[in-house]
């Protein structure tokens, strides 16, 4: 497959070049070889997508909800007729094994658009009656020119979660893909555009977080949505503030994973592989603090290192690949930096813990056992595949230590204890949980963070309020009083 783009940036509905703004390798994670180049964006790129932008978007706003939506729901069949190019292509800029690809990316990324392509025609404003003949009307009108910024652990995904509900409000999204992982939203804004999207509207810039910063702080730009680590999402909602802009923030986590001891083990193992091990650990949500029964603890262990032996780990492209590389070197040796941490803090390596002996950035999936609540591997985002066990017996104490971080983006449940199960859920604070599941992350839900993990929510009809504003118009049939 090419993995050269045609270009480095999408604006004004064509691929556009500036050679002048530095170069950004892409690299394939699982061999270290350079598979594409582009350019970070220049100044004058920046300002050539805000113009578009600019232009595109108070016509995209006339249009009804139902012509917009109509667009967004042919991207989302064009997408899922593309899926296989799409989803090597993922597997390239990420690493992520294309048995995960092909089901999760390009995917869910069109049921977005069609989700949002399918609301877009139901956003409708109030009539508010105030007795006698007067009354309030509301209008819910887009906020204007919206810019995304991605991590790179889902870039099809979060090109079109944050893309798909700013469109259908009428928006125009400037979008800038991590400098990790630039080659997937160039394809989401040329598939959008096939299927009919006005030029202007949907663009895609490269670069690192000085391009981030330059739209962010861009006064003609209304609303910043940031997927990304907390100490970005500080810098980038504070940049934000300055301009009253509105904000959506996805940031990180440390969730907690609680298993009673009435748990199915097996259920409750594999819950804990899909918050730990999906994309080689690298997903927001992952429950890596996993607070197991005492009772069920060495049961848990034994059935999770014999499961985790079944992990096909290799080339990322062959189908029986489960488990991929890091993303990239800089990540592969954070996460060693952490497996080390946890061996000199004294946790216990029941499974994995080393780099493998291969081309790649490929590190085994790792779990530590009894992890007390001080450690860093219990405290800190590592953001791979190592997994954290810690022991509980009270069901007051599990839950106060699992809240006990300054995250709080998902949390988890397994016991076969219903009025348990419903009890814990409402403790824990955190903005996505799961009740016997872990990572399940359907459009029709809202998906996003408390405490430091975020503010805002996507998908669902509650993204509606992130990318729109009410506008209420008040109306006066009977004659107006004033004191003079
Ligand atoms: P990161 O914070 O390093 O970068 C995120 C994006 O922000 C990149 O595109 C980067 O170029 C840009 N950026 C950096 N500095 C900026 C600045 N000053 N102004 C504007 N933009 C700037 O995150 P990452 O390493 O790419 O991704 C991993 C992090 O993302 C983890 O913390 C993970 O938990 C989080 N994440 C959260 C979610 C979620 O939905 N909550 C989803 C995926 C990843």
């Amino acid at each position: 497959m090419k993995t050269q783009p045609t270009a480095s940036h999408f604006i004004d509905g064509a691929y556009v070049e500036d050679a002048t703004g530095a170069p950004i390798d892409v690299i394939y994670p699982a061999t270290g070889k350079v598979i594409a180049t582009v350019h970070e964006a220049t100044p004058a790129i920046v300002a050539q997508a805000i113009d578009a932008a600019r232009r595109a978007q108070p016509v995209w706003a006339t249009l009804s909800g139902t012509e917009r939506g109509r667009i967004l729901r042919r991207a989302a069949d064009m997408i899922r007729d593309r899926n296989h190019d799409l989803s090597v292509l993922e597997t390239y800029d990420t690493g992520k094994p294309y048995q995960e690809t092909s089901v999760a990316d390009a995917t869910s990324g069109a049921d977005a658009l069609e989700y949002f392509g399918g609301i877009a025609a139901t956003l409708t404003g109030e009539h508010i009656p105030l007795g006698g003949d007067n009354w309030v009307y509301t209008r819910r009108e887009p906020l204007g020119i919206c810019v995304g910024i991605g991590a790179w652990n889902y870039p099809t995904q979060i090109a079109c979660w944050k893309g798909a509900p700013a469109l259908a409000c009428g928006n125009a999204m400037i979008f800038k893909p991590s400098e990790t992982t630039p080659l997937c939203a160039l394809k989401v804004a040329e598939i959008l555009h096939e299927a009919g999207l006005p030029a202007g509207l949907y663009n895609v810039v490269q670069g690192k977080g000085a391009v981030g910063a330059a739209l962010v702080t861009d006064p003609r730009v209304d609303k910043v949505s940031l997927t990304g680590s907390v100490p970005t999402g500080r810098k980038v909602y504070a940049a934000a503030a300055e301009g009253i802009k509105h904000v959506t923030m996805e940031l990180g986590g440390k969730s907690p994973l609680v298993i009673f001891e009435d748990a199915d083990i097996e259920n409750a193992v594999s819950g804990a592989i899909m918050g730990n091990f999906y994309s080689s650990g690298q997903v927001c949500s992952n429950g890596t603090r996993v607070f197991v029964h005492r009772a069920i603890k060495e049961a848990f262990l034994e059935r999770l290192s014999a499961r985790l032996g079944n992990a096909v780990i290799g080339d990322p492209m062959a189908p029986e690949t489960s488990f991929g590389p890091m993303v990239s070197e800089q990540q592969l040796n954070i996460v060693l930096s952490y497996i080390e941490k946890g061996r000199a803090e004294g946790a216990r390596l029941v499974h994995g813990g080393a780099r493998l002996d291969r081309e790649g950035y490929y590190v085994q999936p790792s779990v530590f056992a009894d992890v007390t609540d001080d450690m860093a591997i219990a405290r800190e985002e590592i953001f791979g595949p190592v997994m954290a066990v810690l022991d509980f017996e009270d069901e007051d104490d599990v839950i106060a230590r699992a809240n006990a971080t300054e995250f709080g983006l998902a949390a988890g449940v397994f016991t076969r204890d219903l009025a348990r199960a419903h009890r814990v859920a409402a403790r824990f604070e955190a903005g996505t949980c799961y009740i016997n599941s872990y990572n399940d992350a359907p459009v029709e839900a809202p998906f996003g963070g408390s405490k430091l993990s975020g503010v805002g929510r996507e998908n669902s009809k509650e993204a509606i309020a992130h990318y729109s504003q009410v506008k209420s118009v008040f109306v006066r049939m009977d004659d107006m009083e004033a004191p003079f």
